[in-house]
């Protein structure tokens, strides 16, 4: 016992002799990650390796109580750190000490460890906290969705902070684990994998687990009434899909449009490369907003998406997110292109498929329906403002700007860049720069013309994506307006369901 206690004490003299004296003095971690959009977004000086979220929730009164553990490593000398939360927390413990905390801003929660917490050491932070996700508000929204049995986080650029604490922006990916206890009766629908569930005493807790990185935003939580339906691609995919036992009039359009996830997915992976995740699914709970939403693995659907009808198209988009914009996400939030261009391309190359109308014919369609003054073409896709992150310019010209590329590299190189970005960047993040270099290397072209024009430019380029002269500038645009597609009207509606009110956040 003695001998143990000197050894303790040599160890412990040897550690602190080991403190070189000029270490740097720790300091606060910064508020957010310096996206140019918002700037508050996500948090300096650590990086997140895993959540851990824990919850009990009670459709009836909307109060969600819960413990959230998270695995990050200090990338600074750390004095005090911030996540981002909106509901009200109790305790905080960081490396199994309490630690002081103050909730601030729109979002933030400083968090002041009892001591600092040098550069690349591991940190393990526990917050337990409570609330009504659905009357809290941030810009005029919740974007916790209630529904009548209960309630839903899906929602872009921010859902988290509604339901665990987090380092919210999507360049700090990390795996999840989301375990919920609710009342007997009542499904929970998360990322990933269900790994089991238990019921006791009128209750029953459901568990979830997402093994591959996933940004924050897009992980996900239902709670409610669901039918709930397992299957397994042909390839040997698992396929999860739900919904609501009160879609009504919406439930057989919904089922035959999201039923398809698993040909869909198979048919994309022959344009995307290999599928990056380990399930897919999509569920449809019974909320009353328009949206959907390429939440990792468990797509977002409202209701509305299917109001029409059938709408695979729909499906195709979210799924195509997977790749891009879910593994390969964006930089910062002004790449957002990255996301919605090629996702809406993914639409044009199913409408081809469909014998609906080929991804020229509705580039030339986008083109000639905009009048030159329309506000349309002010947008630029490559950096739309956060007031235009959503705008149809960026999904509709985004996609004009993809054909613009297939047409100028030839139809070998560009489907060879559509698969290799997925792979060249799998599981990280990329900005518009970035692929502009890549699709450069793999063609073999200079492209710096072809983004200026149709990525950076806030006016009508002066011809199509095919490079000829434009018709529409020759009269008047009705007059110029090409035969409208058959899947146009299909497409339009995916994007135009922005019904929730709220400022900003209407995911897709
Ligand atoms: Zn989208």
């Amino acid at each position: 016992m003695r001998k143990r206690l000197i050894v303790s004490a040599a160890s412990a003299l040897a550690l602190l002799l080991a403190v070189p004296a000029s270490a740097a003095t720790p300091s606060p971690g910064a508020a957010g990650v310096g996206d140019p959009y918002y700037p508050t977004y996500g948090n300096g000086g650590y990086d997140v390796s895993h959540y851990d979220i824990r919850l009990k929730y009670q459709p009836a009164t909307d109060l969600l109580e819960g413990t959230t553990t998270i695995l990050a490593t200090a990338t600074q000398d750390l004095s005090r750190f911030n996540l981002d939360f909106v509901l009200d927390v109790q305790q905080v413990l960081v490396n199994g000490r309490a630690a002081r905390f103050a909730s601030t801003g729109e979002a933030e929660l400083e968090v002041t460890p009892d001591r600092p917490i040098a550069k690349g050491s591991p940190v393990t932070v526990v917050v337990r906290y409570s609330g009504v996700p659905g009357e809290v508000e941030r810009d005029g929204y919740s974007a916790w969705l209630r529904t009548p049995d209960g309630g839903v986080a899906a929602n872009e650029p921010v859902a988290a902070w509604w339901w665990f604490p987090s380092n919210d922006h999507p360049t700090d990916k990390a795996t999840f684990d989301v375990s919920v206890l609710v009342p007997d009766g009542t499904q929970v629908i998360s990322n990933g994998l269900s790994t089991g569930q238990s019921s006791r005493a009128g209750w029953t807790r459901y568990n979830w687990r997402q093994t591959k990185p996933q940004a924050t935003y897009l992980a996900t939580l239902a709670i409610g009434r669901f039918d709930v339906r397992t299957d397994t691609t042909p390839s040997g995919l698992p396929v999860i899909t739900a919904y609501s036992k009160d879609l009504g009039e919406n439930d057989g359009a919904a089922r035959a449009s999201v039923e398809r996830t698993g040909e869909l997915v198979d048919w994309l992976s022959g344009y995307f490369g290999e599928y990056p995740f380990t399930s897919v699914g999509g569920y449809v709970p019974n909320v009353p907003t328009g949206y959907a939403l390429e939440t990792q693995t468990q797509i977002f659907y409202s209701p509305a998406q299917f109001a029409r009808g059938a709408n695979t198209s729909v499906v195709v988009h979210e799924l195509a997110h997977q790749w891009y914009g879910d593994s390969v996400s964006v930089q910062r939030w002004s790449d957002i292109w990255l996301n919605e261009g090629f996702a809406r391309y993914s639409q044009w190359l199913w409408s081809e498929h469909e014998n609906e109308g080929t991804a020229q014919e509705l580039a030339d369609y986008v083109y000639s329906y905009y009048p030159a003054d329309n506000a349309f073409w002010t947008v630029k896709p490559g950096d739309p403002g956060a007031d235009h992150q959503f705008s149809s310019a960026v999904y509709d010209r985004g996609a004009v700007a993809v054909q613009a590329l297939r047409n100028t590299v030839g139809d070998e190189k560009f489907f060879q860049i559509l698969k290799g970005w997925p792979a060249e960047r799998r599981y990280g993040n990329a900005t518009v720069q970035q692929f502009q270099t890549y699709a450069e290397r793999i063609s073999g072209k200079k492209l710096g013309d072809l983004f200026t024009t149709w990525l950076f430019t806030p006016s009508k380029p002066a011809v199509p994506s095919a490079g000829a002269p434009a018709k529409a500038v020759a009269g008047p645009a009705s007059a110029a307006l090409p035969q409208e597609p058959r899947s146009w009207k299909k497409i339009q509606e995916t994007n135009s369901l922005h019904d929730n009110g709220s400022g900003h956040g209407h995911g897709r």
